[in-house]
């Protein structure tokens, strides 16, 4: 049975559609002048642009924000000046818009492949598809038409570009199956906001027949091309339990988060933007326990003024309706870049300029936001948060900072909340070790396992090599939350946890068990999450808490957790 990567969970039975690439050859020389040739292509530039962001605008409404930022860095591609002078340069040559762009396009999109980084790897794909869009707009084709198919239709296809995605067929597309792709690429993302299964499948192109039945799961990376009929039975009992699940995560709409005992656990939703908040809404999480606020900088050339800040935080704020909004101050740098920063490149960004460090040197940036959020708190009921703060004087000088705008705006009349609560993300591990200091001088800590755990165990989050060691099971990190989970108490603020782990089957019930009061979970895992929390007992899960903390290795707690609880849990998921 051919066995591929899942990337995109899920099951599903289709009849396949295989998609080929299109075969095109490019003259080399041109037709017309030079002169005409660069016309022809600063107007396909400009047509590709304005669709980028058309698509932008269109996938925020349909996949959310992380999907849709995909489109602005398209756009971004198309202003880089290295790409279009130097196809500019080959047509000054004497070679077609067409030859050029598809020679010098390629060129550009080795360059990131050749890169050590995964993530660089991954964003050669992006260049291939703007320069794709690019050679369609050359060539006169629509590329905005839809893609139709028959339902319901499993496509395979050496890859998909996102932009091909976008114009898919969404309500015929069941599944899909690529020769290339990486779990973290842009169409595994879209596609996981759009429940679509996906696996990446080596020759699957070659495997498949255009009108065989397939099924295929996700989870696992199964596919089964033309199943005989035993097989097929199994991943379609398969598929009808997904569908059971679903109607059972959905029945727990409006009933309230608790434990079996009655005990009620505070569940919120992890937002990147307005569409994210939709999604909260609809999957009834108790508010937002945290907007990321660097989308707001990354998907635009400029910098987001004060105006244009208190525009959506106050909008949030309004649709979350008294529920709380706990909004980060941006975290950039790292692995996320915003171009309007124009930051400097590092050899160590992880461990770099970023996040709080930069609003310590950049004050008026920083200001601008805080500005922006303090104004928006008069609406609803929002929450300040600053992240990456790795020692006490960190705090106090942004704390400092704080205060001083809360000042300015006193002086000018301007309406806000004075008494905003104000707490901190608890990810780097001095900060974890500094949680009894810490804790004194704010209101609450949200736990940033995702961060924490690669620190704690010097293994970046996003480098598949070293996976293996990325552990948040490590005890060392749980010891950190532990810890931290009790500085909390002691000084009498909540703790809680907006990493992943919050809606992790395996862990959230630890971070229950050490006593934990919120957890703010990706939106889409919301109904998930309060479905699991049903099950289980508080005073239960204190017990095995307390014995994976004395366990020495992730792969022990590991064997705990099967035990006490992992196996009737991944039944429910
Ligand atoms: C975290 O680090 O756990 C976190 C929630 O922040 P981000 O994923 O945005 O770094
Ligand atoms: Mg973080």
């Amino acid at each position: 049975m051919p066995e591929g990567i899942g990337v995109s969970p899920g099951i599903a039975i289709g009849i396949a559609a295989i998609k080929n690439a299109p075969v095109q050859t490019e003259s080399k020389v041109s037709v017309g002048e030079p002169e005409q040739e660069l016309v022809r292509l600063e107007s396909a530039i400009e047509k590709c642009r304005s669709n980028f962001l058309e698509l932008n605008r269109n996938a925020k409404l349909t996949m959310g924000e992380e999907a849709a930022a995909v489109f602005d860095a398209h756009a971004m591609i198309l202003k880089d000046p290295a790409l279009i002078e130097g196809i500019k340069a080959e047509i000054m040559q004497g070679n077609s818009a067409e030859y050029a762009v598809k020679t010098v396009g390629e060129h550009f999109a080795q360059m990131f492949l050749q890169m050590d980084d995964e993530y660089f790897k991954e964003r050669a794909e992006d260049v291939r598809d703007v320069i794709s869009q690019l050679l369609g707009r050359l060539r006169g084709y629509d590329i905005t038409e839809n893609i139709a198919y028959e339902s319901p239709t499993i496509l395979v296809a050496d890859e998909l570009s996102p932009s091909e995605m976008a114009r898919m067929d969404h309500e015929s597309v069941v599944g899909i199956i690529l020769e290339r792709g990486g779990r973290t690429s842009h169409v595994a993302v879209m596609a996981k906001s759009m429940s679509i299964p996906v696996v990446v499948l080596e020759e699957a192109c070659k495997m498949a027949e255009d009108g065989m039945t397939i099924a295929m799961n996700g989870e696992d990376g199964t596919v089964l091309f033309d199943p005989a009929a035993e097989p097929l039975e199994t991943l379609r009992l398969g598929k009808e339990r997904q569908e059971r699940l679903r109607h059972a995560y959905q029945r727990m709409v409006g009933v309230g988060t608790s434990d079996r005992t009655g005990k009620h656990i505070r569940l919120l939703g992890n937002v990147g933007g307005l569409a994210d908040v939709n999604e909260v809404l609809a999957q009834d999480g108790e508010g937002v326990g945290l907007f990321r606020t660097e989308f707001l900088y990354m998907n635009q050339d400029d910098l987001p003024g004060e105006e244009q800040q208190f525009a959506v935080y106050r909008e949030v704020a309004q649709r979350m309706s008294g529920c709380p909004v706990i909004i980060r101050t941006f975290d950039i740098g790292g692995d996320k870049d915003a171009s309007s920063l124009q930051l400097p490149k590092e050899d160590n960004p992880l461990l770099g300029y970023r996040g709080i460090r930069i609003c310590l040197r950049q004050i008026s940036l920083f200001k601008t936001q805080l500005r922006a959020i303090l104004r928006a708190g008069a609406f609803g009921n929002i929450k300040l948060m600053f992240p990456m703060i790795s020692c006490v004087e960190e705090l106090e000088q942004a704390l400092a900072i704080l205060a001083e705008v809360k000042e300015e705006l006193r002086e000018e009349q301007e309406p806000f909340n004075e008494q905003m609560e104000t707490g901190i993300m608890i990810e780097v591990p001095a900060a974890a070790v500094l949680s009894d200091h810490l804790a004194s001088r704010v209101d609450f800590f949200s736990i940033g396992s995702n961060d924490l755990t690669q620190y704690v165990t010097a293994a970046d989050r996003g480098n598949n090599r070293v996976e293996n060691l990325y552990n948040p099971l490590n005890p060392a990190v749980l010891r950190l939350i532990q810890f931290t989970v009790e500085s909390a108490h002691k000084a009498g603020i909540w703790v809680g946890v907006c990493g992943e782990i919050a809606s992790s089957y395996k862990i959230m019930p630890l971070l229950l068990g050490m006593g934990v009061d919120e957890l703010s979970v990706a939106a889409g895992t919301l109904l998930r999450t309060r479905y699991l929390i049903s099950m289980l007992s508080h005073s239960e899960l204190a017990e095995t808490a307390q014995k994976a903390l004395s366990l020495p290795s992730a792969a022990t707690v590991e064997k705990l957790i099967e035990e006490a609880y992992g196996k009737d849990l991944k039944a429910l998921i």
